[in-house]
Order: structure tokens, then sequence, then C-alpha cells
């Protein structure tokens, strides 16, 4: 029975996750690595929630209720109590695999272990942790709030009461999941980021500028966002270690991520997160950078 969520990064996807699970009754215990960025994540959780009273999708109350669900950790040890803790930390998989292995000691020993990578081994990440039984993949979409998919992908190790318990965990935020087997960015990203990953190549070879790109499949596909757009949304970095991840897993030269991603991220332009990528973001409206 998960009672307590803890969640690990206070980024866009960890507080998207905590602001959903607050909202539907659960106490959060966010952690990140510094509480500079756990007042940064707060304040966008505050932000948001706000703006939801101000829409007339929450009422006052169940704004302050949430808000007072939500406790900060600036390390693992604030995680003790917590039933289920779900880890949205930067997409890097030598990274997750040492924030794992630390992790374990400070939980308890019946707890949850969950990632919300976007396409890292799940078998992977499980089998450093002393509990792969009872890890399992929970993949939120961005942002959390407002997009209704959540995918769940077992390793080979994780036990049905995980995966039950796990499925019980997103009914209860009003979600719906779609279960994928563990290989290599799972469903929507499989398909998604080749996508977005041929979009930069049209970019890279001159075919179309970023906007001509964006809206062709805007108003030509009916997406709701360019391709560009969307990278910019979703992280650079994430898109780039998404398709390194699909290149090397899949070792197929059809995924070789666009060496102008490469560029943008090595510049530190990282979309929206960092005001500068496909678009620079630092004026009112949003300017193509090509
Ligand atoms: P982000 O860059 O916005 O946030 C990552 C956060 O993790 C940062 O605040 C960072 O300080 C923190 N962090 C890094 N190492 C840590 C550690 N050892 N302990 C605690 N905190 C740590 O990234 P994001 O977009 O929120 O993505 C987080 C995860 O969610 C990634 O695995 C990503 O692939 C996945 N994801 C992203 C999206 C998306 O559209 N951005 C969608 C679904 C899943």
């Amino acid at each position: 029975m998960i009672e307590t969520l803890g969640v690990v990064g206070a980024g866009q996807m960890g507080c998207g996750i905590a602001q959903v699970a607050a909202t539907a009754g659960f106490p959060v215990v966010l952690n990140d690595l510094s509480d500079e960025h756990l007042q940064a994540g707060l304040a966008t959780i505050g932000g948001n929630l706000a703006r939801a009273v101000q829409k007339g999708q929450l009422a006052e109350d169940q704004r302050r209720d949430a808000l007072a669900r939500i406790r900060t950790a600036v390390d693992y040890t604030g995680l003790g109590d917590c039933d289920l803790v779900i880890e949205a930390a930067t997409e890097n998989e030598p990274a997750k695999r040492k924030l794992f292995a630390d992790l374990c000691s400070a939980i308890k020993p019946g707890a949850l272990l969950a990632s919300n990578t976007s396409s890292i081994s799940i078998t992977r990440l499980a089998s450093v942790t002393d509990r792969p039984e009872r890890f399992i993949g929970i993949h939120f979409m961005n942002p959390v709030p407002r997009m209704q998919l959540v995918e769940l992908i077992r390793g080979i190790q994780t036990e049905a009461d995980t995966f039950t318990a796990a499925l019980a965990f997103i009914a209860a935020l009003g979600k719906t999941a779609t279960v994928s087997e563990d290989f290599p960015a799972f469903i929507v990203n499989r398909i998604l980021l080749p996508m977005i990953n041929e979009a930069v190549y049209t970019l890279h070879e001159g075919i179309g500028s970023v906007d001509a790109i964006d809206t062709a499949m805007r108003l030509g596909a009916n997406h709701p966002m360019g391709p560009l757009q969307l990278a910019d949304f979703i992280g650079l970095d994430t898109c780039l270690a998404v398709m390194q991840v699909l290149h090397e897993g899949l070792a197929d030269s059809k995924y070789r991520p666009c060496p102008l991603l490469v560029k943008y991220v090595e510049a530190g332009w990282l979309g929206r997160k960092t005001q500068r990528g496909f678009y620079d973001y630092r004026g009112e409206t949003p300017i193509p950078t090509r």
C-alpha cells in the first residue's frame, strides 16, 4: 500500500510528479542536490497550482492542502518513511546507478523504487539496487499535470506485487497506464524521439528553417507542437540522451543522433530550461535560432 511518496530530482518532471501526487492526496517528500534546486521547484509547483485555481480547475483549499503535503529533503535520509520513491533525476545512466545504490541504504526495506527514465533499461538500473524485485519503471509524460499517460515498465526481476502496486498508484492519480516491455526508450520515446531527431536532420541539411519545419508539422500533420518546439520543451540534453540509448542499445545506425543536436547540447543550449535551444526564449516571444 503506497501512502507516502518520495521524488528524487526536482526538475520539470520531479516537480510535476510531486504536484500531481500531492493534489491527489499523497504526502510527498521532494529531494534534489541543493536547497536552491528545491526552492526553485517549490516555486514552480506553487505557480502551477495558483494558475490551476485561476482557471477554475482547482479550489483554493485544494491548492493550499496540496502545497502543505510537500516536504523537501536535501539528503536521502529524508526519504526514510516513503513507501515508493520515484527517481526523476538527469537522464544519465552512470549518475542514476550511483543515485540508486546510495538511495537503498536510506529508504525502508519494504519501500518500492521506480525510475521515471525516458529510455534507460529498468533491468540494469534495478540490478544495482538491493531490491530488484521491488523496482519498476514509472514513466510520466511532460507536462505531468496535463498528460494522461503513464508507461509502466517491468524489469526482468520485477515481481507481480510491485507491478500491481504501481498500477493502483497510477489509478489513484487519475492517470491511464500502458505497459511496455523493457527495451530502449519503451513505446512513446521509441517512436517520438527518432521523429524529433529526423526534424533536427531536416534542419541540419538545410531542407527547412526552424519555423518552416515546425509550421509544416503543426499544420501538415496536425501536431499540437512542432518537433523542434517539442524538443526544446523536453530538453535537448534529454533528447540527445534518449537517442544515444537507442543508438547504443539497438546498434542500428538509423538512430544516430543528429550532429546538430549534439552541437546545441555542447553549447549548453538545452531548450526552454536554459532559455535557448532551437528557439531563443529570452524575449517576449520565442525567436528561432536558425
Ligand atoms: P531536469 O533537468 O529538469 O531535472 C533533473 C533534476 O534532477 C535537476 O533538478 C537536478 O538537480 C536533479 N538531480 C540530478 N542528479 C541528482 C541526484 N543525484 N539526486 C537528486 N537530484 C538530482 O530533467 P527532467 O526533464 O525533469 O527529467 C528528469 C527525468 O525524467 C529524466 O530521466 C528524463 O529522461 C525523464 N523524463 C523527462 C521528460 C521530459 O519531457 N523532459 C519526460 C519524461 C521523462
